[in-house]
């Protein structure tokens, strides 16, 4: 695939390879994981995924299936998890992450990400293998308005008892989960914070759609356009080479043991632009209609990517209009299949 020879081209260029290495991924049929597990196949390292498939999906590795260097374990990595093979390096993906999600499933996110981050060091620790973990810019919360870029140094303004706790609070407690793993037993320890990410694979379900695949979706099939509030709240909207290649390097590189680093596009787009902006390279003739914004959704989003720039050299590469294309395009694939 086109995206998996870009990832080769650029993480090559860096420097970065994964062939002969070891890698459990706890969530690989998620949309990041699953990219992840592909590339890492691709560039010759041997996969074990994890998954229980609560928001995974089978059909996002049915394709890895036949590689002998692919092995898929169902499991909820909130319970412990006993494997007798080694790694190298274990990445830990498994969490839902789609604020309708927060509602309906608040205790296993919590659990995914507590436990579950308690697991998947521990499987670390006995293998002395290195450990990922995929922490968010939800650990931000709704940052004051002067720490917008948000640099890794900011605290965050994250409330305890809000519909988006038991998101941002797990997440927030698996990195101290990580650091401690670390203080404690010397583990080599990343943490990287994934800002909102997109491209092909993402769900638009109900329940688990994000605002691009739901944008996506509705535009291709001549629904209302539904956006939260005046749509005058931002995010930064990454392309998932972008994201997965930031995240590889972070995995990869020595230097950045120990660190925690922002990956995130650093253009800060309004809803109301990414529904305008998708509407227009649909050809849509849906109409936007506006609807009651979600408690505590976060007013402003975007990363401050220096330290990602100095440490690994990385930088976004798709822009949002080349992104939303390819993205656009997998849906109208997808939608024509049905
Ligand atoms: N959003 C929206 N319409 C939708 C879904 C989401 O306007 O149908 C908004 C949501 O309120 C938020 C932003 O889009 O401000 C991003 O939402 P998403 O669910 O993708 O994730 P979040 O960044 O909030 O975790």
């Amino acid at each position: 695939m086109r995206e998996i020879e870009e990832l080769r081209s650029r993480l090559h260029g860096a420097g970065v390879s994964f062939s002969g290495m070891r890698v459990l991924v706890t969530g690989g049929a998620g949309f990041l994981g699953s990219w992840i597990c592909e590339y890492l196949l691709s560039d010759g390292a041997s996969v074990t995924c994890v998954d229980n498939f609560a928001s995974g999906l089978k059909s996002n590795v049915s394709h890895l299936m036949q590689n002998e260097n692919f092995r898929l374990v169902e499991h909820d990595i909130s319970k412990p998890l006993e494997l007798s093979q080694r790694f190298d390096l274990v990445m830990h993906l498994a969490s839902r992450a789609s604020p309708f999600e927060f509602e309906k499933y608040p205790i296993e996110i919590l659990m995914a990400n507590t436990m579950g981050t308690v697991h998947a060091l521990e499987i670390a620790r006995r293998s002395e293998a290195r450990l990922l973990y995929a922490s968010t810019s939800e650990v931000y919360g709704d940052p004051a308005p002067e720490f917008v870029p948000t640099p890794e140094s900011y605290n965050g303004n994250v409330s305890t008892t809000g519909p988006r706790s038991c998101y941002d609070e797990a997440k927030r407690a698996g990195e101290a989960f990580v650091m401690a793993y670390r203080r404690q037993y010397g583990m080599d320890t990343r943490i990287v914070r994934i800002f909102n990410t997109y491209g092909p694979r993402m769900r638009s379900d109900d329940i688990y759609g994000r605002v691009v695949p739901r944008f996506i979706e509705q535009a291709l099939t001549g629904k209302p356009i539904t956006v939260f509030g005046t749509g005058e709240q931002t995010r930064s909207f990454t392309y998932v080479t972008d994201e997965v290649d930031g995240i590889l390097r972070l995995a990869y590189v020595d230097e950045a043991e120990g660190e925690v680093v922002n990956i995130g596009n650093n253009r800060e787009t309004r809803i109301i632009e990414l529904a305008e902006l998708i509407k227009r390279l649909t050809g849509s003739e849906s109409e936007i209609t506006f609807h009651p914004l979600p408690k505590d959704d976060p007013k402003r989003r975007a990363p401050d990517i220096s330290k990602a720039r100095r440490l690994l050299n990385w930088k976004p590469e798709v822009s949002l209009e080349e992104g939303l294309r390819r993205t656009i395009a997998w849906f109208e694939q997808r939608l024509s299949a049905k």
